[in-house]
């Protein structure tokens, strides 16, 4: 595609990725197929074509307007155009810098800029998310059913094993998994546990910055990652093997901090280290795979239907390794039409464009529960209670499940 950028834009590095980004594009239209919000919305504009063409114009001088923004709010960005796209059109970049730049000339109404201020703290603070929460558990009995089903019940967390081998790896906590579903993370250190592998949390690390970044608060976001690295590379010098990422919308936003901080001298190396050290637990166990074999799995009679996050198979390019290893574990997985397509979740998308979501959910769990699963499982926290809250079926994160086969549930 031929560009005409400002020389006010040309000129400046997120100018200069842009025009790369857009020059690759051959305007094919291919990505229209596979995107969830032109498969729901039938708007061009509300497909990857239309936001690229929206983001060149303003690249190329036009004023944005808020129609401009909503057509860009409305992305999930969920990445599936990129998966499909022939010419490897990096659009998550190009989106990344067309909403800032838009965000920047148009602005947000004060109710706006309130709720999303109020999604980044109350979600991105630990203390304050899991205060609301247990507040709210205290009276979920008493809500009314639609609420009730956004609040899930308190779970107990299980046991994290002492760390007892030479071979360690940590984990991002994440900011609403430990509250939400704090089992996940203890099973991930008893699943390690069990091959070798000791798991340790460093405790100055917090939210990995992803929900501020997708909310167009840049600074944020790097102050998130610029954090998370400093509490992390001490234990890389020690002889930590991997960062360890059990929510797959945590692991697209730190494998990708290399590249948000590859102009800030202080960080570009440091970050670019901690994202070649990060690995999906999906992934560790691939290759750890030997070693679980080893361990005689009882085989499970289960039957369940499993949901790869967007974050995983497009954002991380990752497909086939949860399935090869619950598969392994003797799980049964029932047929699921659309996989690549986006649940609706996607971070705080739900929140702000409840409709498109609840679509894409409804549509979502009719393909995953067409084979009569027990259970469905998922590798993202957004995507399970996003999926729960509208369905009698439990959902639950793959892990979890290895965990109970290999304790001889
Ligand atoms: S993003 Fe890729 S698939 Fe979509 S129109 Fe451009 S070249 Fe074609
Ligand atoms: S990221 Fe997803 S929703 Fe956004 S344009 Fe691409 S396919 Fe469509």
């Amino acid at each position: 595609m031929q560009t005409h950028i400002t020389d006010s834009f040309r000129n400046t590095p997120e100018g200069e990725v842009a025009e790369r980004i857009l020059r690759n594009c051959v305007h094919c239209g291919f990505c229209l197929a596979t995107c969830p919000t032109y498969q729901i919305l039938g708007n061009e504009l509300d497909s990857p074509r239309g936001r690229i063409y929206l983001i060149k114009q303003v690249l190329e001088g036009a004023t944005p307007t808020a129609k401009t923004q909503l057509h860009l709010d409305r992305c999930l960005t969920c990445r599936n155009c990129e998966t499909t796209c022939p010419s490897g059109v990096e659009y998550g970049k190009l989106l990344d810098i067309g909403r800032h730049i838009v965000e920047e000339k148009v602005g947000r109404s004060a109710s706006e800029t309130a709720t999303r201020t109020a999604l980044k703290t109350g979600l991105g603070t630990p203390l304050l998310f899991n205060s609301a929460l247990k507040l709210g558990q205290g009276v979920r009995g008493l809500m009314p059913r639609f609420l009730k089903s956004r609040i899930p019940a308190a779970e107990a967390a299980g046991d994290w094993p002492q760390p007892r081998h030479a071979r360690r790896m940590l984990v991002l906590q994440g900011c609403v998994q430990p509250g939400l579903k704090p089992n996940i993370n203890t099973a991930t250190a008893r699943v390690l546990d069990r091959i070798g592998i000791s798991l340790l949390a460093a405790a100055a690390a917090g939210c990995c910055g992803a929900l501020a970044h997708h909310l167009n608060d840049t600074d944020d976001g790097l102050a998130a990652a610029r954090r998370n690295i400093d509490a992390w590379i001490p234990h890389l010098d020690a002889g930590v093997e991997a960062i360890v990422m059990t929510a797959s919308g945590c692991g697209v936003m730190v494998k990708d901090y290399g590249w948000l901080l590859r102009d800030d001298p202080a960080y570009a190396d440091k970050a670019a280290r901690i994202s070649a050290a990060t690995r999906d637990i999906s992934e560790v166990l691939i290759v750890e795979r030997a070693a679980l074999s080893a361990l005689n799995l009882p085989p499970s009679a289960k039957k369940i239907a499993y949901h790869p996050p967007c974050t995983l198979q497009h954002g991380q390019k990752l497909s086939g390794g949860v399935e090869v290893l619950l598969t392994d574990a003797g799980f049964e997985l029932t047929p699921v039409a659309e996989k690549h397509l986006c649940c609706g979740s996607a971070g705080t998308y739900s929140i702000l464009q409840p409709d498109i979501a609840n679509q894409l959910k409804a549509r979502k769990l009719g393909h995953l529960q067409a084979g009569a699963p027990e259970l469905i499982v998922t590798a993202n926290i957004g995507c399970l209670t996003h999926l729960q809250s509208g369905s009698a079926v439990p959902v639950r994160h793959w892990v979890e499940l290895l965990d109970e086969v290999l304790a001889g549930h």
